[in-house]
């Protein structure tokens, strides 16, 4: 698509002067956010006679289109280029995590009253989709705010603690982290040791978290604790936020992983830290429903992700597999390569299909704690699967890390691990099936 012009797009904030200044193509269609002056505002309006509608529009085909050519774009242009410097820095440059607060991705998932773009879950994922094309670092810094380190507020927060939270995760001025595992707690979630003890108007949190997605940034920290000790099991937890800078808070050193050099984990320790009773997010009791609420939908986020890595990584081998030439031809041409390629198409093409009929059925309201769960372990195994042909059709070149293909296969193993492993996927599957048949 060809580029046609540029335009200032005002925001309907209070300060008129603030806007997204964009490249539209011959079509009308915003080709490029090309500098942003208010981050993640969510009321866009044109100041000609382009643009009528607003950015965050549920269920609108060109709306949504605008926003996923904007990531596309942005992922080709911006973070393709520095996903080596990344892997070697183990850090995102902060311009560019601005860039992502600028287009508003760290609010996708916030309500738009909130600040976000309000989208849908199936809106989500095509957006997830466009992500997975890159490093999966990049998702994970502006993930905890869309996911699990906001969801609790959004789904079970008071109207005061959204008002204080959620506009600041959809800016990204304020990151968020969801604190469940723990050192010996990790699938049995409903066992965990995390207490926290009423104290007056306070509870009084005591125990350590493992793994922390964003913990060494976070500056809320959703943690799950128990506060009744004579329930052994998930109808003793609560659910509470937590400030950074509450006295009793100690991060450990940050987590040295097998991939997703970028994305930081530590562990989170809480000793004796009080925390305000207002902070309870939902009531006493129905921390571990909340949790399982926030989980269900990233499951689906992280399946809708996992395809677009697949897409990536197609990519990849296809072009290499067009260009290496042995035995006289491109490997491309080489029947057993294109059976790789080809398994790789179809069960790439079944986990984009089956998370977007998941998705769209969540967002009319079904209950689908199965589909979610089906969604992401056969998303996030099939991605396994992808990645291990890419390294295969790469030859030796696959295991040398100049090429992107090495990378993602370490990266996308952690999908099978977090957020419930596949195992426990499959025990949710079989568990609700069960259940519906009784
Ligand atoms: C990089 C990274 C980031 C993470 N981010 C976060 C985060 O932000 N917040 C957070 O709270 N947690 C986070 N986690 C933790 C993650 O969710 C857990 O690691 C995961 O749920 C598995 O728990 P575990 O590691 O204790 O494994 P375990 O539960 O000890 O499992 C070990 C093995 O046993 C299997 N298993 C366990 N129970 C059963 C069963 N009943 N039947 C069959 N098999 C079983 C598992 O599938 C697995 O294969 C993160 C982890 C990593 C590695």
């Amino acid at each position: 698509m060809s580029s046609d012009r540029q335009l200032w797009v005002t925001l309907s904030t209070p300060d008129e002067r603030s806007g997204y200044y964009v490249e539209l193509s011959l079509d009308n269609k915003i080709l490029f956010v090309l500098q942003a002056i208010i981050p993640a505002c969510n009321r866009v309006f044109k100041t000609g006679n382009i643009l009528t509608k607003r950015f965050s529009m549920i269920r609108d085909q060109e709306t949504l289109n605008q926003l996923i050519d904007i990531v596309d774009r942005f992922v080709r242009e911006r973070l393709m280029p520095i996903e080596q410097q990344v892997a070697e820095n183990h850090e995102v440059p902060e311009e560019v995590i601005q860039e992502m607060k600028d287009l508003g991705l760290f609010g996708m998932t916030i309500p738009e009253e909130y600040g976000g773009l309000g989208l849908t879950m199936e809106e989500e994922i095509h957006v997830a989709m466009a992500l997975g094309r890159t490093s999966p670092a990049f998702r994970s810094i502006l993930g905890t705010n869309n996911g699990i380190g906001s969801a609790a507020v959004v789904f079970d927060g008071t109207e005061e603690q959204k008002q204080r939270f959620l506009p600041k995760y959809a800016s990204g001025e304020w990151v968020g982290c969801f604190c469940l595992t723990e050192p010996d707690v990790g699938s049995d979630a409903g066992s965990l040791k995390a207490t926290a003890v009423k104290d007056g108007d306070h509870y009084i949190i005591n125990g350590t978290k493992r793994y922390i997605t964003n913990g060494p940034v976070a500056d809320t920290f959703n943690v799950m604790a128990r506060t009744n000790p004579d329930i052994k099991g998930a109808r003793g937890i609560s659910a509470f936020i937590v400030e950074k800078g509450t006295p009793g808070i100690t991060l450990g050193p940050v987590d040295k992983k097998m991939g997703q050099a970028g994305s930081l984990t530590c562990d989170v320790i809480f000793e004796d830290c009080r925390v305000p009773a207002s902070n309870l997010i939902g009531k006493e009791g129905d921390g571990f429903i909340t949790a399982m609420k926030v989980l269900d939908r990233g499951r689906l986020h992280i399946a809708g992700f996992s395809a677009g890595v697949a897409e990536r990584l197609i990519d990849d081998a296809l072009h290499y597999a067009i260009e290496r030439k042995q035995f006289g031809k491109p490997i491309a041409e080489h029947q057993l390569i294109q059976a790789m390629l080809a398994d790789s198409k179809t069960e790439a093409y079944a986990a984009k299909c089956m998370v977007l009929d998941a998705a769209r059925k969540r967002d009319n309201g079904d209950n689908v704690s199965t589909e979610s769960a089906a969604c992401k372990l056969f998303a996030t195994e099939m991605v396994g699967r992808v990645a291990d042909r890419a390294v295969q059709i790469h030859g030796g070149a696959g295991y040398i890390s100049e090429y992107a293909v090495e990378r993602f296969y370490r990266d996308v193993r952690l999908f099978r691990l977090y957020e419930g492993t596949s195992q426990i996927q499959q025990i949710i599957i079989a568990r609700n099936m069960i259940r519906e048949a009784q």
